[in-house]
């Protein structure tokens, strides 16, 4: 990166916010992580990293690249699995840490306008503080930003209940591939003038522009909250369960799942204790809120109906919150103790429900044929449609031996999904990691309009070229 460019941007938006590779203010590990994700695939390569505090000061930035066409990477927290927030090509990357304050709150409507750098479990707390609830939540909220979970258009624990983030976003402030800012919605619930542009930036990666602001809307936070944790002999019996969970009318949050081997993982790495004295090869984690008279009973109903049908071997319901959280403690210490002892290869996929069964029959003999002998991890917000499946490398293979022979089965694995009707990503996205399989999930005439979407507001492709559009 030229001098020039360096000093350009300081003159933008001065010194502190600037900082370049050779400064020596980070080192070489700290700036590195600035330009990467969880997906430890890419190594970053990059020279300069900006701190903006303002959308004023992001559309300095943006403007300037534009015109010099500088391509450019947003950071958000991270936590991304995908390999969006990776910066390999030499970009400048624009971390939103910065930028995490509260702008402004609606009591009448209960919505909060806050900057997007602000890491989630913080906007939860701002959110509590005022008596309210942002539902969306998962393991990686402690560092993700609220922005980064727009881009993504995250998912978590509760979309059986809440919905994707897509359900909670009123309005946006972006930064286009130009540098305009435009400013969608802003907090009304009614707007039916034209095209919600704002739904185009949800899920877009950082590929159409930054996103700097949001207003979020709030919901009450649920009175009571139990934790049901299942012992279950068979997969088919994950599914009843969850078609028998619908004859009680009793507010669901979750509905997730994971295997023994999983289960072993999480003991192993957290130290925590067996949940039930036999062991059993599957899971399944229930939430449900209790909010009325009569709730508690209707959980007591729930289990005795799906003991007597014979789905479940053991279940317990937690007595109070501690234990909650020791149950969620089964299925939230699964990635933490999966990428920290192993390398893995995760596939994040959805299928419709009905199909699940007759795919995951398909799954076994492509797993046998092709991973025989591999260590399997399998787990995720099963209510959802949604499997995450890991495949850890056996340590006589190199990494690069293991995702050769990862990468050359993924287009098998994709067809199948195809052949299922799902998805080959349900919420971690597309990003670098899965951009050649788009066509497995999308349709040509689609990837043409994106393309198209993608020209309207980074005409110069400079917003994260090379993600998701490729
Ligand atoms: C332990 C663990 C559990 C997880 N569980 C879930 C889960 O249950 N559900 C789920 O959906 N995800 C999950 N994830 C994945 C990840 O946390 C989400 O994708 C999250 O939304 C990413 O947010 P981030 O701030 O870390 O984004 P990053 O990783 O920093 O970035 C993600 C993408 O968004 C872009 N981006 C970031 N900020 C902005 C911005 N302000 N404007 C424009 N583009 C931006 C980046 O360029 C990149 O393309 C999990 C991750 C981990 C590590």
């Amino acid at each position: 990166m030229p001098v020039t460019t360096l000093q350009d941007l300081i003159a933008l938006i001065g010194t502190e916010k600037v900082f370049s590779r050779e400064d020596g203010k980070f080192d070489s590990n700290t700036f590195d992580s600035y330009g990467t994700d969880r997906t430890k695939v890419y190594p970053p390569n990059y020279q300069i990293l900006l701190f903006p505090e303002s959308t004023d000061d992001v559309a300095k930035i943006v403007k300037y690249a534009f015109e010099n066409n500088i391509s450019i990477v947003p950071s958000g927290g991270r936590t991304g699995y995908a390999g969006g927030a990776v910066a390999k090509n030499g970009e400048i990357v624009i971390s939103l840490n910065k930028m995490n304050k509260v702008i402004d709150f609606d009591p009448f409507l209960g919505a909060l306008h806050v900057q997007a750098g602000m890491i989630t479990k913080d906007l939860h707390a701002q959110a509590e503080e005022r008596g309210f609830y942002f539902p969306v939540d998962f393991a990686a909220t402690g560092s993700s930003h609220i922005g980064g979970n727009i881009a993504t258009n995250a998912g978590g624990v509760r979309v059986v209940r809440y919905g994707l983030i897509r359900e909670w976003i009123l309005g946006l402030t972006v930064v286009t591939g130009k540098g305009e800012i435009m400013r969608f919605n802003g907090e009304i619930l009614k707007n039916n003038t034209g095209y919600d542009l704002k739904h185009l930036f949800i899920g877009s990666e950082g590929t159409l522009g930054i996103i700097t602001e949001t207003v979020v809307k709030l919901t009450k936070p649920p009175k009571d909250i139990r934790v049901v944790f299942l012992a279950v002999p068979e997969y088919k019996s994950i599914l009843e369960i969850f078609k028998e969970t619908h004859n009680f009318s009793l507010p669901m949050l979750a509905f997730e799942f994971l295997t023994d081997y999983c289960l072993e993982k999480v003991k192993e790495h957290l130290g925590v204790a067996d949940p039930f004295q036999a062991p059993s090869k599957y899971y399944v984690l229930m939430e449900y809120e209790i909010n009325e008279e009569g709730d508690e009973e209707k959980l007591f109903a729930i289990l005795e109906s799906i003991t007597e049908k014979e789905l479940i071997t053991d279940g317990s319901i937690a007595q109070n919150s501690r234990q909650n959280q020791t149950f969620w403690k089964y299925r939230e210490g699964i990635s933490e103790s999966l990428s920290l002892a192993h390398t893995v290869h995760k596939n994040d996929i959805s299928l419709p429900l009905r199909n699940m069964e007759a795919f995951l029959t398909d799954m076994q003999s492509l797993l046998d044929a092709n991973y025989s002998g591999f260590e399997i991890a399998l787990f995720g917000h099963i209510g959802d449609g949604n499997l995450h499946l890991n495949i850890v490398k056996p340590k006589a293979l190199s990494d690069k031996d293991f995702f050769q022979r990862c990468k050359s089965v993924d287009p098998e694995m994709f067809a199948l999904i195809q052949k299922h009707k799902g998805s080959i990503s349900a919420e971690h996205g597309i990003g670098l990691l899965k951009k050649e399989y788009l066509g497995y999930s999308r349709s040509e005439a689609e990837i043409a309009t994106m393309k198209a979407i993608k020209q309207a507001f980074d005409p110069k492709n400079i917003m994260n070229p090379g993600k998701v559009l490729g």
